[in-house]
């Protein structure tokens, strides 16, 4: 397995079509999990527990609990076109 690398290429996303940036989220994704299982995408007990690694919490404000994992998670649904 590789070394976790959890800092998203920015800079080198900047430039490409939303195609090859939604590419390179998905291998950054795929590399950081070892998980493709979904579609080559990593399923969500892998990607979420990446999420968890580095330090994306549930948060609480104002005693309303809000799950950021969550919310990361389904905006890469989104991306992918879940
Ligand atoms: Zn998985």
């Amino acid at each position: 397995m590789q070394k976790k690398q959890n800092k998203l290429d920015v800079e080198n996303a900047l430039g490409k079509t939303p195609r090859q940036a939604i590419e390179s989220l998905r291998k950054w994704a795929v590399n950081n999990t070892g998980c493709a299982v979904q579609d080559g995408w990593p399923c969500g007990t892998c990607f979420c527990s990446l999420l968890s690694d580095m330090g994306v919490k549930e948060n609480k404000q104002h005693n309303r609990p809000i799950d950021r994992v969550n919310e990361v998670w389904r905006a890469v649904l989104q991306i992918r076109g879940d």
